[in-house]
């Protein structure tokens, strides 16, 4: 199948600038074993990549983590990107993003920032970073304001966080985000580790949406509240990544070319390295890249489903991870032989919180 279709050009990069973080989240979607990945880019490696990707025709980037501000080199990965033509995104915990250090990122053109918080409450949202960070977010955030950029509030919720939606959404206005993406737990990485200690009930989701749906219509277009879907709550999959290699290139810190920032732990992908072969070639002719495009490899009952444009199958990760095979339809689908699965996790999740939850780290990454 590698090399029979030409795909249309990838409009989103996703730079993966480093798996190093200060945080330790305890849903971090880095993978697992982030730290038994090889170097980081240098500059020079990941400008290459940019020229490369922005001559395929993507015209957002995203720099990414772990915590991209750890890199020495941001402002001027932002600068080379906006001298490309690139519309550039900085993803962040916050951590590091000073006045002086924000004032140099404006100066090399960074158009936008999405700074995450766990939570409304310092408590919880110390607790679940397992850090110190709930004022310095939002000294951050106070800072973005300052230098005028479009600001997106980003909160992971679950069992734990659902319950303060409302003061989630009144932290977000007070602080002055644009948008706030309240994103229900996707269990990859570190959050599947963690999944049972994160599921919440039905019960909680449903209150959780009529909160946001209340502040909607309270405050219009003054901040825009999207409320993420939850996966396993659900009777239809994502339409994940907008369909494989179709928009989204993801790049690791190592190099590594993803069609999504998940796709790692896959077996048997091969996935190309961006040092060892040019992008064009991985967005057009990989195997990797190429698995999942389209519509050929997918079994029944998605192969004759009328909703396969939709949602492409879903997550080749959650399916997967779910069913230990890639090519099957993601069982957050109704329709797929394995749904049960999916609703006997959420029902089980209280039977497995005996088993300690884990926090993201170096020496946790190195053990698994
Ligand atoms: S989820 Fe938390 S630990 Fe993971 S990269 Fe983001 S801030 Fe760091
Ligand atoms: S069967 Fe497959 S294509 Fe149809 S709705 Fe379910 S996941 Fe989507």
């Amino acid at each position: 199948m590698a090399g029979s279709i030409e795909a249309a050009p990838p409009l989103w990069l996703l730079a993966e600038l480093t798996y190093r973080c200060p945080l330790h989240c305890v849903f971090c979607y880095n993978p697992l074993r982030y730290a038994q990945t090889g170097a980081e880019l240098s500059t020079a490696q990941w400008v290459e990549v940019m020229r490369q990707a922005r001559a395929l025709g993507a015209a957002q980037i995203g720099f990414s983590g772990g915590e991209p501000l750890l890199r020495d080199d941001l402002e001027e990965l932002v600068q080379e990107a906006r001298s490309l033509g690139f519309y550039t995104n900085l993803i962040t915990s916050g951590v590091g993003l000073t006045p002086a250090r924000a004032q140099r990122l404006k100066h090399a053109g960074l158009d936008h920032v999405q700074l995450s918080f766990q939570d409304s409450t310092r408590e919880l949202n110390d607790f679940l970073s397992h850090t110190r960070t709930f004022e310095l977010k939002k000294k951050v955030a106070a800072i973005i304001k300052q230098h005028d950029w479009p600001m997106v509030m980003n909160c992971v919720l679950h069992r734990h966080n659902l319950p303060h939606v409302d003061k989630i959404i009144e932290m977000a206005l007070e602080l002055g985000a644009e948008y706030l993406e309240l994103a229900n737990t996707q269990y990859y990485g570190w959050a599947w580790l963690n999944r049972d200690h994160l599921m919440p009930t039905r019960e909680q989701l449903e209150q959780a949406e009529a909160v946001v749906w209340r502040y909607r219509e309270q405050i219009g277009s003054r901040c825009r509240l999207l409320f993420v879907v939850p996966d396993y709550f659900e009777q239809r999959p994502k339409a994940c990544m907008n369909g494989w290699g179709a928009v989204f290139l993801s790049i690791a810190p190592d190099g590594l070319a993803m069609p999504c920032h998940n796709a790692r732990d896959l077996p048997g992908l091969q996935l190309p390295n961006v040092c060892q072969q040019p992008l064009a070639e991985i967005w057009q002719r990989s195997a990797a890249f190429n698995a999942y495009r389209g519509e050929d490899w997918m079994h029944e009952p998605c192969r004759s489903c009328d909703e396969r444009h939709k949602d492409f199958g879903g997550c080749r990760c959650q399916a997967f991870l779910l069913t230990g095979d890639a090519a099957a339809t993601d069982p957050v689908c109704s329709k797929s032989p394995r749904h049960d699965k999916v609703l006997q996790l959420v029902r089980s999740a209280p039977e497995r919180r005996h088993i300690p939850i884990v926090f993201r780290s170096d020496a946790e990454s190195r053990s698994l």
